[in-house]
């Protein structure tokens, strides 16, 4: 094949164009990340007025996504947290379903995090909450960004940044309650809380593993990807440490994804010095390597594919597991 300049040209052009918008792509999703988790939100801490600014920007991002507010017109799920004077939004943005249905798949990633404290030592006092949860709702919005470019979905899916979750769950257990579409008729919450930012990785796991019947499916589903399901021991102590506990205790099918530390190819990754979660020290540092994150999502995004389009449902074997003491 003889190719003119011009040609060639236009051929490099179209080569390069799938770099060049992963590349923009990779910076939109780092951008996110970096306001959330950024000192001038002071930590995203309930009641505070930083978490305000956290939740507009979400809402406008959900806007500019393309999704739809509540019936009220509103992005905003208000609601009181005990011993708060504030009241605190959950952040909601919806792609109906294309045919009528009252079924619906709810994705989750909580927008707050533990505020400030008196600074001590070499810290700044501000918990940024970097991967507790800051980059988790940068990958919901991606995530629901793919679905908006899609066409529409067999099931209503609501995409809800939760609000209060370190101080209880409260915006889930809220919106558990107070369901956009029926609360029977919700199939599974697909929860992000972390997100690999640890570079590529082989293996993941799924919490929970108990009280559900849904993990084998997830682990066929997985391994189309080449995943390897490969879970710690640690994660039957975590049933009621996620937003999915709101959900799992009422008998809806939820889990969270993370991802382990087995290398493609083989052998295990060193330890990463990340800061603390639930600390000062939890900020965006040189530590973080993002060449793990589209791989994560697709990993997300295949799974719920897969649920979309199963007849029936899946189900909480025993909610009980999943009850606060
Ligand atoms: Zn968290």
């Amino acid at each position: 094949m003889q190719l003119s300049v011009k040609n060639y040209l236009s051929f490099l052009l179209l080569a390069l164009l799938p770099i060049i918008s992963f590349a923009q792509w990779l910076d939109d999703f780092k951008a996110h990340t970096a306001y959330l988790a950024s000192d001038a939100l002071k930590g995203r801490g309930t009641g505070s007025a930083e978490i305000k600014l956290a939740a507009a920007y979400i809402a406008e991002q959900f806007r500019q996504i393309g999704l739809q507010p509540q019936a009220d017109g509103s992005y905003y799920q208000w609601f009181h947290v005990p011993d708060y004077t504030e009241k605190e939004a959950n952040v909601i943005g919806i792609i109906p379903a294309a045919q009528p249905t009252d079924r619906s798949m709810v994705f989750t990633a909580h927008y707050d995090a533990l505020g400030t404290s008196e600074s001590g030592g070499e810290e700044d006092g501000i918990y940024n909450g970097a991967r507790d949860n800051a980059v988790g709702v940068a990958a919901l919005m991606e995530l629901a960004r793919q679905f908006m470019e899609e066409e529409g979905p067999r099931q209503h899916l609501v995409f809800i940044a939760t609000a209060a979750e370190e101080i209880g769950t409260h915006g889930s257990r809220f919106y558990v309650e107070n369901p956009v579409f029926p609360r029977d008729e919700i199939t599974l919450c697909i929860n992000i809380d972390g997100f690999n930012i640890s570079g590529p990785r082989a293996d993941y796991f799924v919490m929970p593993r108990q009280g559900v019947d849904f993990l084998d499916e997830i682990q066929s589903v997985a391994a189309t990807l080449g995943w390897v399901y490969n879970p710690p021991d640690w994660i039957d102590g975590m049933n009621t440490n996620f937003d999915t506990a709101s959900f799992l205790a009422k008998g809806i099918p939820a889990f969270t994804l993370w991802t382990g530390a087995q290398l493609i190819g083989g052998g295990q990754a060193e330890p990463i010095p990340f800061g603390r979660i639930h600390s000062p020290e939890d900020e965006i540092n040189e530590h973080w390597n993002w060449e793990g994150v589209e791989a994560h999502l697709r990993l997300y995004k295949r799974i719920a594919d897969y649920f979309l389009e199963r007849p029936n449902g899946i189900t909480v074997t025993d909610p009980q597991l999943f009850v606060h003491e």
